[in-house]
């Protein structure tokens, strides 16, 4: 079983230099449930979303991550202050090579960070969606990861991981 918060430390710290021009503001409680997964795979995912975050939204923008426990699941939430997504391409940014804008050809990517997290989220009993912000301009990944019914209610770590960096 694995604390979420922890796996959420090592992707940012893996993701270091390519979020290095934007904020980042992490809100991950203490006392969420623990979860069954695999954290290489979970990393990944995080990994490719705070790529993305970076890579669409401008420099000296606030990437945010954040979660929370919801109804036998935990939620986590990587939210960027870029254009967003166009509502007909929310379900399609998770096909197999597929890029929104003509523009993002002129940055390096193929197409396939998003299906890799859906493949990787799915494969460990989670949900993955994207989403527009309502607060403001801005993409919202969302992923739902099911606690498992051994888990202990509360896998309280006593420090909270809070971080707040600037750019
Ligand atoms: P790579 O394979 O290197 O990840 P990629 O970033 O183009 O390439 P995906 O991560 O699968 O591929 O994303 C698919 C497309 O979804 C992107 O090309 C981009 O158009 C759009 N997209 C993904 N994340 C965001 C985001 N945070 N804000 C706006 N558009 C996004
Ligand atoms: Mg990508």
């Amino acid at each position: 079983l694995h604390y979420v918060g922890d796996i959420v430390g090592t992707a940012l710290n893996r993701a270091r230099k390519i979020t290095s021009e934007h904020k980042i503001e992490v809100d991950i409680p203490p006392d969420l449930p623990m979860l069954k997964l695999d954290p290489v795979l979970f990393e990944q995912v995080l990994f490719n979303l705070l790529d993305n975050a970076a890579k669409y939204s401008p420099s000296g923008s606030t990437i945010r991550v954040q979660g929370w426990a919801d109804n036998g699941s935990v939620i986590v939430q990587i939210m960027d202050e870029g254009p967003g997504i166009p509502a007909h391409d929310l379900e399609r940014v998770f096909d197999t090579f597929y890029r929104v804008r003509k523009g993002d050809q002129v940055r390096a990517g193929t197409g396939l960070g998003l299906s890799i997290c859906r493949g990787f989220v799915e494969s460990m009993g989670g949900a993955i969606s994207a989403a527009n912000r309502t607060d403001r301009p801005g993409a919202v990944f969302t992923i739902r990861m099911p606690v498992p019914n051994e888990a202990p209610d509360v896998g309280n770590r006593g420090e909270e991981l809070s971080v707040d960096r600037s750019a």
